[in-house]
């Protein structure tokens, strides 16, 4: 038996920005608080929603971290007390929609933010209007967020079905300035939650066919995207793998190519989507040999079998310029314990159908 449960109103298509007022009118609210990436104010899209929504526009908040802290948490909770808000609505990448949605719960069940990491129940939060400037995170159609402790240099992941917006606005055209670097390391994100997926102890058919999709646009159109930032084809098949596969991850969870991630971003910073990625090509194989069906999802995405995937993942990586080995990372072999150590106190570890124990996690590392 599986159940699947996905409570997102999403509205996708090129252009569909500007009907923003249409989309959100269904909605009865009137004070909105917006919080935003400094590119989407410099790019005119905050000055658009004001223009758009009028006067339910109270207050905007900006200056999100790229990792979000609980500094940035505050500052928008404080701004909903502040208007007394009806909802929320994150218009950037997915710091700024995290954040948000961090703060959506605070705000709604009274949690103080010193007390928001250890906090278990994220079953309420303000309604939350997600609009992706990015196609990678897929915050917008996901019950979690990310947030980082900067004090004991962790990454709190925090989960429950009130995280999940309301609406998702997804407009690829919003993507078209995301700069290549960015669309890099987001896009790599989206076949990292497919093939997280697909290795999770959670998968189930329906998870399984969002993935395989999602898995398969981003590999055959993530390049072009990074090469050519205006191909509207390419940018439209990335937001919509991402809005798939977060679909997916949404039931499933992440699996290890995330576990491994927190501890790469939080002690030697580096980005999210790269530093999942890192180890994605080893897991996908591992997993493979627990669950041969891996082979044949491997095939539907366009490859021979995993170890194709893994290598051609790899190259992938290396045309849109990310880093491959510990090295290139800027990361010394003496850290591997750590690294190993530390991805194994994760929950979503624990999710993975291979469970790797710490010597054979090493060996994983030794051969970056
Ligand atoms: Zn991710």
């Amino acid at each position: 038996m599986f159940s699947f449960n996905h409570p997102v109103e999403i509205k996708f298509g090129a252009g569909i920005f500007t009907r923003l007022n249409e989309f959100v009118v269904d909605y009865d609210y009137v004070r909105i608080v917006v919080v935003a990436s400094n590119s989407q104010v410099e790019n005119g899209v905050v000055n658009l929603i004001e223009s758009l929504l009028g006067d339910k526009v109270r207050q905007v908040v900006t200056g999100i971290e790229a990792n979000p802290t609980l500094g940035n948490v505050e500052s928008i909770t404080s701004a909903m007390y502040e208007q007394d808000a009806h909802a929320v609505i994150a218009a950037g990448g997915g710091s700024v929609m995290d954040a948000s949605k961090a703060a959506a719960a605070a705000y709604m069940q009274g949690i103080g933010i010193e007390e928001l990491l250890n906090h278990t129940d994220f079953s309420k939060a303000l309604p939350i209007i997600a609009i992706p400037s990015t196609s990678g995170s897929a915050s917008e159609v996901t019950a979690s967020s990310v947030i980082s402790d900067k004090e004991n240099g962790l990454k709190v992941p925090l989960s429950g079905p009130g995280l999940y917006p309301k609406l998702a606005i997804v407009d690829p055209e919003l993507t078209y300035t995301c700069p290549p670097n960015v669309t890099a390391v987001s896009g790599v994100d989206v076949i990292c939650h497919a093939l997280d997926c697909l290795g999770s102890a959670k998968s189930n058919p329906i998870s399984d066919a969002l993935a395989i999709r999602a898995a398969k646009l981003a590999f055959e159109n993530l390049a072009l995207a990074f090469e050519e930032p205006e191909n509207r084809e390419a940018r439209t098949n990335m937001s919509l793998a991402s809005v798939l596969a977060g679909i997916a991850f949404s039931q499933t969870g992440t699996s290890a190519s995330h576990a491994m991630s927190y501890y790469l971003t939080s002690h030697f910073d580096i980005p999210h989507g790269e530093a999942c990625a890192f180890s994605l090509d080893e897991w996908f194989i591992k997993n493979a040999e627990v669950n041969p069906e891996l082979h044949q999802h491997a095939k539907d995405i366009g490859f021979d079998d995993a170890a194709h995937l893994s290598v051609r993942f790899n190259d992938l990586k290396r045309k849109v310029g990310l880093r491959l080995t510990l090295d290139e990372l800027g990361i010394n072999r003496d850290e591997i314990e750590n690294i190993a150590g530390e991805s194994l106190k994760q929950a979503n570890m624990k999710n993975n159908i291979a469970q790797l124990d710490k010597p054979e996690i090493v060996q994983l590392l030794e051969r970056k």
